[in-house]
Formats: C-alpha cells, sequence, structure tokens
C-alpha cells in the first residue's frame, strides 16, 4: 500500500471506524457521568493499577465519601485509606490526599486549565494529566495508557520494546499524530476501551475490531507478539511472619506501619521477613522484639496468605501468640494498639492482614 494511501486508510479506521466501534460498545461506568477534573482524577488514579470493572463499586464509594478536592483535603488520612481499602497500592491514596491539600491551599481546591500546569501538581504525572485535561476538559492530548499501548504497538506492529523510552516515545508519537482535533475525550476513551474489551492481552478479537484493516500484527497473524517487552528478572519471593498476640481481655496487637514504607498508613499485625536460618516462631519473637520491644511466645498457625506484590510475592504465615515480658511500644513502626477482633474492620490494612483478620473472626466465631 502506498504511503498517501495507508494515511487514509489509518484516517478513516481510526476517525470514523473506531467512533462508531466506540458508539455501539461503550459500557456505562460511574466516572463517565458528571466528568469533572476531580472525577476524572479519582478514576485514573484507580484505574492506573485496576480493572474498570473491579474498580467501579471502590469508585462509588471514594466519591460518595469524598465528593470532591474539599471533602478529600479535609479528610483524615486514616478515613482515605480506609475509603481505599481492598485497591492495593495505597501510596495512590496517599499521594492523592496530598494533592488535594495542596489544591486547596493554592487554588482554592480548582484544577488548572491547561495541559502543561495539571502536569506540575504533586502527584499528578503526564499520563494522569492528560486524562484529565482531555476527559474533563477535551483538551487535545493523548492519553496513553496500558490498553493504547497494546492496541498501537499492534496496529503498527512496534520492534521496539515498550517498556524503553524509545518504545514509548514511539507509542506517544503515534498517539499524538492520531488525534482528531476537538475530538480527544471520545478518541482516548475509544482507544482505551478497545484495549479493554477487543484488543485484549492474551486473546485479541480480530474479527470484530474496527481497526483489522489497518493492524499489522493482525495481517501477519501475530497479533499477540505484541506489545514487545525486555526480558523480565525474576520476581523475588519472601517469607513472612506475623504475631497475632492477644492479652487477657481478647484484645489483638496492631501495629501501624510508617509513612515512608510501603504500605505506609496501614495497620498491620507486627512480624516481618524470616532470616533463612530461623524458625517461623524464631522470626515472629524477633520482629517483635525489634518492632515493638516486647518479648512473645509464639504459639499455633491461624493461616498462611499467599500475596503477590508487582514486585515480590509474599508467603505471609500468622502465629498466635501472647506477650511475656514488656509493653508494646512504637520502635520500628509509627504507632501500636491493642484492639478488639470486632474493631479490626475499622483500621485500614492491606490485603493480606485482612485475609488474617477474616481467619481470626471465622475461628473465633467457630
Ligand atoms: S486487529 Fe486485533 S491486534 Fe489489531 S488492534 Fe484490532 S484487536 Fe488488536
Amino acid at each position: 500500500m502506498k504511503n498517501s494511501s495507508r494515511e487514509q486508510v489509518l484516517k478513516t479506521a481510526f476517525e470514523q471506524h473506531l467512533p462508531e466501534w466506540f458508539a455501539l460498545v461503550r459500557r456505562a461506568m460511574p466516572w463517565r457521568v458528571n466528568r469533572t477534573p476531580y472525577r476524572v482524577w479519582v478514576a485514573e488514579i484507580m484505574l492506573q493499577q485496576t480493572r474498570a470493572d473491579q474498580a467501579a463499586p471502590y469508585y462509588r464509594r471514594f466519591v460518595r465519601t469524598f465528593p470532591s478536592v474539599r471533602a478529600l483535603a479535609r479528610a483524615s488520612l486514616r478515613d482515605v485509606l480506609k475509603a481505599w481499602e481492598g485497591m492495593g497500592y495505597y501510596a495512590r491514596a496517599r499521594n492523592m490526599h496530598k494533592t488535594a491539600q495542596h489544591l486547596m491551599n493554592t487554588r482554592g481546591g480548582r484544577f488548572p486549565r491547561t495541559y502543561e500546569e495539571l502536569k506540575q501538581l504533586p502527584g499528578i504525572g503526564s499520563y494522569t494529566a492528560a486524562a484529565i485535561g482531555s476527559l474533563a476538559m477535551n483538551l487535545d492530548v493523548a492519553v496513553v495508557d496500558g490498553n493504547v499501548i497494546r492496541v498501537l504497538s499492534r496496529v503498527f506492529g512496534v520492534d521496539e520494546p515498550v517498556d524503553t523510552a524509545a518504545g514509548r516515545r514511539i507509542i506517544q508519537g503515534f498517539a499524538e499524530s492520531l488525534l482528531p482535533a476537538g475530538r480527544a475525550a471520545e478518541f482516548n476513551e475509544a482507544m482505551m476501551e478497545l484495549g479493554a474489551l477487543c484488543c485484549t492481552p492474551r486473546d485479541p478479537r480480530c474479527e470484530k475490531c474496527p481497526l483489522s484493516a489497518v493492524c499489522r500484527a493482525c495481517g501477519l497473524g501475530r497479533s499477540t507478539e505484541y506489545p514487545r517487552k525486555r526480558r523480565r528478572k525474576a520476581v523475588p519471593h519472601k517469607v513472612v511472619g506475623a504475631g497475632v498476640i492477644m492479652d487477657r481481655r481478647g484484645r489483638v496487637l496492631i501495629a501501624q506501619r510508617r509513612t515512608q514504607d510501603m504500605l505506609g498508613g496501614l495497620w498491620e499485625f507486627p512480624g516481618g521477613k524470616k532470616e533463612p536460618e530461623e524458625t517461623m516462631p524464631e522470626c515472629i519473637t524477633r520482629e517483635l522484639r525489634e518492632e515493638l520491644g516486647i518479648e512473645v511466645k509464639v504459639g499455633e498457625l491461624v493461616t498462611v496468605v499467599h500475596h503477590a506484590y508487582s514486585h515480590f510475592t509474599m508467603e505471609l504465615h500468622a502465629h498466635r501468640g501472647r506477650v511475656v515480658k514488656g509493653r508494646p511500644r512504637a520502635i520500628e513502626c509509627a504507632d501500636c494498639a491493642w484492639v478488639l477482633p470486632d474493631e479490626l474492620r475499622e483500621y485500614p490494612m492491606g490485603r493480606a492482614d485482612q485475609h488474617i483478620v477474616a481467619a481470626l473472626l471465622q475461628e473465633d466465631a467457630g
């Protein structure tokens, strides 16, 4: 195909077939109604690590609890983390809270109206700025998320790995050159929806795709070979011990993680990584001595939780125990508290610790 006629076919595919397809399949999502910069921002932060159908109920709850920048800025960090509970990647919630306070302090809670200014807000990178700018303000900026990367790498058969700066530049260039002026909101959303519903990672439905006539990877029968990625290193595996320490009144000891640590601000059953030569009771005993300054006697196993984070996998062994010496004080944590099992759910916790709470409450009920 000559260059000029390929350009024409590309234009027709992206500017005509894609919007027609999108009008037919567009899913009703809570962030697609009443689209304000604040609501788009919350949605985009949630959707960075979570699938749309999974994020929808969390989104509804979050914007009901904090309907504006002002409400989010005024809330306590604990309430924000609680509303975020279950979504994972809690740094997102902490950063949103900080950004909301910054917006209140510097701009009366209003978002700036240009892409450049949006990008300069703390905690808002170029991707989120593009999403807020295009979806809520219809600014002519291309949104390039994982779905868009997959679609464009396939349509253009991009051989450069997309997780390199060079690969990202190529994809960004395609996205910008295809963006129809004045229609950024519709275009960006249609591209993201295509990646989510049709051009899926393992099972693309090329026969139903509005771009199939122009797609290089599909034409070669090699759709799933794109996007190209660099070879990944093996993900480390950690074995971790946690103490479910109870006192005579039936209260459980929990600790709050330091803000600067992973899952900062969340509460957990105290413990830490097992050293190779230790038994699990030895690990829990040492960790609680270091973290809380107490000596404990470790008892029976409550549960083992397997959990995958983005950069490691974890096997968490939770054991019951009791304090034999000392009073807990926050040495290597932000705070600690004795809490009745029924009250544990009031404390924001990561998913692995929520599993321990569930196992504990189930045991107590049984
Ligand atoms: S034709 Fe297939 S591989 Fe190409 S964009 Fe469409 S779904 Fe993806």
